[in-house]
């Protein structure tokens, strides 16, 4: 059965939307396997966004997931990986659509990352890669 990584990011944990945001992700109709809140380390952070160092969000980025604690999850069911990205929503919170995590619960604080609530893993090898350095 396909499984997907899934964070509640630091505004998510701050605001109190931890458990409204995994109630979306069950009702959907997918499976809770693994679940923890943790302070994310730097060295977590550069594996996890490897893709995505020397972008100009990339240092704010990792800033704003040390903000806070992050809640980690791994869920499990049929195609979960493309089903949490369309319940999660596109990557702009502001222009998000409605009915999804993004569109319904967040939008841009004007700073210099985006502030999007969660984060799932784009495909089955970075699924196997994210889970294994959240959950080692
Ligand atoms: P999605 O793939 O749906 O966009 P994601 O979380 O996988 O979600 P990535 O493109 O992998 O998005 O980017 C990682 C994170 O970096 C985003 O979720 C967002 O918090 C931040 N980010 C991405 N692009 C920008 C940008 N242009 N400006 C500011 N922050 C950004």
């Amino acid at each position: 059965i396909e499984r997907t990584l899934v964070l509640v990011k630091p505004d998510g944990v701050a605001r109190n939307l931890t458990g409204g945001i995994l109630a979306r992700i069950e009702a959907k109709g997918y499976t809770l396997v693994e679940l923890k809140k943790t302070a994310a380390t730097r060295a977590q952070l550069e594996q996890h966004y490897e893709e995505h160092v020397g972008k100009p969000f990339y240092e704010p980025l990792v800033e704003f997931m040390l903000s806070g604690p992050v809640v980690a999850a791994i869920f499990e069911g049929h195609r979960v990986i493309e089903g949490f990205r369309a319940v999660a929503g596109t990557t702009d919170p502001t222009t998000a659509a409605p009915g999804t995590i993004r569109g319904d619960l967040g939008r841009d604080w004007g700073v210099k990352v985006q502030q999007n609530l969660v984060h799932g893993s784009d495909s089955v090898e970075s699924a196997q890669r994210e889970i294994g350095i959240w959950f080692a």
